[in-house]
């Protein structure tokens, strides 16, 4: 087990914490949705009530160089709005002011690194940078599982420098996601989705190993469904997958893996929110339509799998779901998840953006904050980020 901030001792220590501030801003540098800031509450708090000095860290889109529009400015004052307490913001990230706020910090003050990605060394994870980063503090704490999967500096290389814990959030994370896939209360069905099947096949393959049901949706369902000689007309389809996805089905036989695809289709005669919606058999869609969601008959399939289940992971959309014409499939596995009393676990990305736009935001177990870092923990069982931190020194 990971330690926490609960394992080790942080009392007048200075903490860097990871923290994903990466928040949207609007074009005079407004925050739109504080949420990150706000999840972050928690773990702030308790580090600050060990009379800490906290200094933050997090990166902010993907600035090319020191460029004003991605300052982490606008954070550090809601963060301070939030507190009702001084957020200092240093001028850069390891340079001079840094280190002369870092060392001037007194218990219980917080301080804000600039911007971590206007530095080149923190991508890189250069080795000189991590050793600056690690010279501010005394403990490394990270929060910020949106970036788990990245071996960055502040990720990855500072954690081997400093005494170090995950904070609340991570914490969250791994025991929702780990604890579904590695302990799962059977039967275990996985959704997977979205687009693009290249992205999902490792994730396919791992899940094949851990499930009860696997149901595949999406534009990713086409390249199955023409493997398995199916008219898919002009659906998207991955050619060059076709023989992988033959395999992946043969995998699931063996596993013993009920492998559900869709049976029917909405389909549009182009990739567009106005195409009107015609229903098509999954092995029989016209040659000059596309399936954009799944059907009645498949969400009736789908949703008896999901009734008798005990844990559900969710990643991917079940069709073109930001459209009225194609959100049906999406909203009905969305629901029917909701009404699940199954643990559910809701990858980041577009399969939580869904289950927020369609309320049931507080009727799942867990809805996680990261897409690429929950479909890479789904599908290698560890992270970089949760690997570099120290395991629990277990008592005698
Ligand atoms: P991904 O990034 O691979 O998870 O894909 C997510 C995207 O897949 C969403 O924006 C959906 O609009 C899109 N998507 C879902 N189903 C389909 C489909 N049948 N055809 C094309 N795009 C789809």
């Amino acid at each position: 087990m990971k330690a926490t901030i609960k394992d080790i001792d942080l009392k007048n220590k200075k903490v860097l914490l990871r923290v994903d501030f990466n928040v949207p801003l609007d074009d005079n540098q407004n925050i739109n949705d504080d949420n990150r800031i706000v999840e972050e509450l928690p773990t702030i708090k308790y580090i600050l009530e060990q009379d800490a000095k906290l200094i933050i860290c997090s990166h902010l889109g993907r600035p090319k160089a020191k460029e004003a529009k991605y300052s982490l400015k606008p954070a550090a004052v809601r963060l301070g709005e939030l507190l009702n307490k001084e957020v200092k913001l240093s001028s850069d990230v390891v340079g001079k002011d840094s280190v002369a706020k870092a060392k001037a910090l007194k218990s219980g003050e917080i301080l804000m690194l600039e911007n971590l990605r206007f530095e080149a060394g923190e991508e890189a994870n250069d080795e000189t940078f991590c050793k600056k980063l690690a010279a501010l503090a005394d403990v490394y704490v990270n929060d910020a599982f949106g970036t788990a999967h990245r071996k960055h500096a502040s990720t990855y290389g500072v954690a081997k420098l400093l005494p170090n814990a995950v904070g609340f959030l991570m914490g969250k994370e791994i025991n929702a996601i780990l604890g579904a896939i590695n302990n799962p209360d059977r039967p275990f069905v996985a959704i997977t989705g979205g687009s693009k099947i290249s992205d999902k096949i490792k994730v396919i393959d791992s899940l094949l190993d851990k499930v009860d049901t696997l149901i595949v949706g999406g534009g990713m369902a086409y390249t199955f469904i023409k493997a398995l000689g199916g008219n898919v007309g002009k659906s998207i389809v991955d050619d060059t997958k076709i023989e992988l996805a033959k395999e992946l089905m043969d995998k699931a036989k063996l596993k013993n893996v009920n492998f559900l695809l869709p049976i029917d289709n909405g389909c549009g005669t182009e990739f567009s929110k106005d195409a009107k919606r015609k229903e098509f058999e999954s092995f029989n869609i016209a040659s000059n339509y596309q399936g954009l969601d799944i059907g009645k008959k498949s969400v009736k399939v789908f949703k008896r799998a999901l009734k008798s289940a005990k844990t559900i992971i969710w990643n991917g959309t079940l069709g073109v779901s930001e459209w009225e014409n194609y959100e049906f499939g999406t909203k009905q596995v969305a629901k029917a998840i909701a009404k699940s009393k199954a643990t559910t676990i809701i990858g980041g990305g577009d399969s939580a953006a869904a289950i927020i736009k369609f309320g049931y935001k507080d009727k799942v177990t867990h809805i996680s904050t990261g897409g690429g870092a929950s479909m890479q923990l789904l599908e290698s069982g560890t992270l970089p980020g949760i690997e570099v931190i120290n395991d629990v020194k277990k008592e005698d």
